[in-house]
């Protein structure tokens, strides 16, 4: 039978309120109609003054009730049933059939235990009434029929609210559900979304959402058909289902759109998270007629918006810079860029600060991922710095060569662990892979405020003497700042211990960039860092040599220990 849990008590309660209504006039009714004479006044005003007492309390006063309440309320209007057809003291068995409310809404809104109780009472009270005041013929066989009657009832009302509950549930169920994917479609998103964030306020947590659009996908429709297109969906459906985290829900929210809720997560890992999607997909579509591939709008609640609304239309604005930026790429929400769509002029002399933290922060996640530590990009910023200074380059170029060196491996987001901790040569296939993770970086960094970084990074792989990736540029054709990193790349690896293998020494460091100076590193660039460390290593010795310089314990700079 139907279970009450669905049901607000406030309608409950009204509906409760208009049967007790209508029993206390229909009381009231036998009393004035001509054929009812014999009846004890007092004793049926006593119960009519009860009844609508009862009905106006339930009434007004729903919104306060507990819904335990109804199951007393429910049984006592039995009682006062019996109770007026105790005092119409005429035959009591025709008014039997007001006893009829009680068993359809028990069994309409209430559990199947708690309507079985409501039955039973109303049996022992109908029992009672016989007993008392015995219609002209036999008690039990009235007893039989009007319970018999009202048991039936009971059953007919259980079962077809059982049924209706199904109903209920399958038409929410299909109103929240894409059909030609299975994925949620923008209404279920929406309140998923609206749940999400109800749960993120509470707990001061965050939440970010990623708007993904695929690029240019009415060619798939104009050059292979509808039907085609409409495969081309599902396999984005399964593909982005099978990409996320178990955690993560996607949503198909318009033709080509889809929109990931990603709980609990913060912008850097959402773009990791969508860096490694979008390249899924590529790889997904690589081979098609049409090779497909899709771009991420980033948000995160509540930095970018506070309301479900407000998040969306900033991983909209970011969706719309990714499209603006040349499409297949990640790009994250930031006031700068809300700005600049908001001026509908893409470029500008916006400063992206908030962009910059967010992948700053974003390289940092690498790192924990890759080493176990978060140090390895900041250290490449720091020697990549000092050699920069040590060539003479300008202050605020030194600056941006050491932001180069913390985010030189980002576009690694989207090369998976096990081909970066295989301690094995890896495969061809796998070496293809990681070869791209300049190119990929760079794309990541394709932001204003990031121009002259993004072009240091796409070449920090390149070698002077052309056997380098991706381009296979040679000599001055690589830029200064790309060396630099290249030779703060290469120390750093040297030098610090990693899962899968050890470090192998300061000085042996020193002698293989030697080694390779020409041909690998640039000559001029390998010569600064070992003036930088020379240095160094004089300053620690100079300090050590005095006993017990204040200091001295710090003199074993990392540089050099
Ligand atoms: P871009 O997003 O890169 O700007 O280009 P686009 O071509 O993807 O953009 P646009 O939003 O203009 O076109 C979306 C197209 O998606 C239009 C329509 O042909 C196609 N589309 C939308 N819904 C469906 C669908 O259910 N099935 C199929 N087969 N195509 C659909
Ligand atoms: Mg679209
Ligand atoms: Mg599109």
């Amino acid at each position: 039978m139907g279970a009450g849990a669905g049901h607000a008590t406030d309608l409950m309660a009204k509906m409760l309120a208009s049967l007790f209504f209508a029993g206390a006039t229909l009381a009231l009714l036998t009393m004035v109609l001509p054929r009812s004479e014999a009846f004890d006044a007092m004793g049926m005003l006593a119960v009519v003054a009860n009844a609508y007492v009862v009905a106006a309390l339930l009434y007004w006063r729903a919104d306060r009730l507990s819904p335990a309440t109804l199951r007393p309320a429910l049984a006592w209007g039995s009682s006062l049933i019996t109770a007026v057809a105790y005092f119409s003291a005429e035959s009591p068995s025709p008014l039997v059939f007001f006893y009829l409310w009680v068993f359809l809404y028990a069994s309409y809104f209430f559990t199947r235990p708690e309507t079985i109780a409501q039955i039973a009472y109303v049996g022992v009270a109908y029992a009672a009434l016989l007993a008392v005041s015995p219609p002209p013929t036999g008690t039990a066989a009235w007893w039989v029929v009007g319970m018999g009657t009202l048991v039936v009832a009971a059953i007919l009302i259980g079962a077809m609210r059982g049924r209706t509950d199904v109903l209920i549930e399958q038409l929410y169920d299909a109103a929240r559900t894409d059909p030609l994917t299975g994925l949620l479609n923008r209404r279920g998103f929406r309140d998923l979304l609206d749940l999400e964030l109800e749960r993120a306020r509470r707990a001061e947590g965050c939440v970010t959402v990623l708007v993904a659009d695929i690029d240019h996908f009415k060619e798939v429709n104009d050059r292979c058909g509808h039907h085609v297109g409409d495969a081309a969906l599902q396999r984005t459906a399964r593909t982005l289902d099978e990409g996320k985290r178990q955690i993560d829900v996607v949503a198909r929210v318009g033709g080509e759109e889809f929109t990931l809720i990603l709980p609990d997560t913060e912008a850097p890992e959402g773009m990791a998270i969508a860096e490694r999607l979008r390249c899924q997909f590529q790889r997904e579509f690589s081979a098609e007629t049409v090779p497909l591939t899709i771009c991420f709008g980033i948000a995160t609640f509540p930095v970018d918006g506070e309301t479900a609304g407000a998040l969306l239309r900033a991983g909209d604005a970011a969706l719309y810079g990714a499209k603006a930026a040349g499409r297949n790429r990640s790009v994250v929400h930031s006031p700068a860029l809300r700005e600049m769509v908001a001026r509908e002029g893409v470029g500008g002399d916006l400063e992206g600060e908030r962009y910059v933290a967010v992948v700053r922060d974003l390289a940092e996640a690498l790192d924990l991922r890759f080493s176990g530590s978060a140090r390895h990009s900041e250290t490449v910023g720091r020697y990549a710095e000092m050699m920069a200074e040590e060539l003479g380059l300008p202050q605020e170029r030194v600056a941006r060569v050491r932001l180069a060196g913390i985010l030189h491996d980002i576009g690694k987001v989207a090369v998976a662990d096990a081909i970066l901790h295989k301690p094995g040569r890896p495969t061809e296939e796998e070496w293809a892979t990681i070869r791209r993770h300049p190119e990929l970086g760079a794309q990541i960094l394709e932001h204003p405020s990031l121009a002259d970084v993004r072009g240091w990074v796409a070449a920090h792989h390149e070698r002077p003497d052309g056997k380098g990736y991706p381009l296979g540029l040679s000599g001055t054709a690589i830029g200064l700042e790309a060396r630099i990193l290249a030779v703060a790349d290469a120390y750093e690896a040297m030098t610090s211990d990693r899962s899968y293998r050890g470090s192998i020494g300061h000085e042996a460091a020193r002698a293989e960039l030697q080694r390779f100076a020409g041909s690998q590193f640039d000559p001029a660039v390998v010569e600064a860092l070992q003036a930088v460390l020379r240095r160094e290593s004089a300053r620690a010795s100079a300090l050590a040599s005095r006993p017990g310089a204040p200091g001295a314990e710090h003199a074993r700079t990392p540089l050099t220990s």
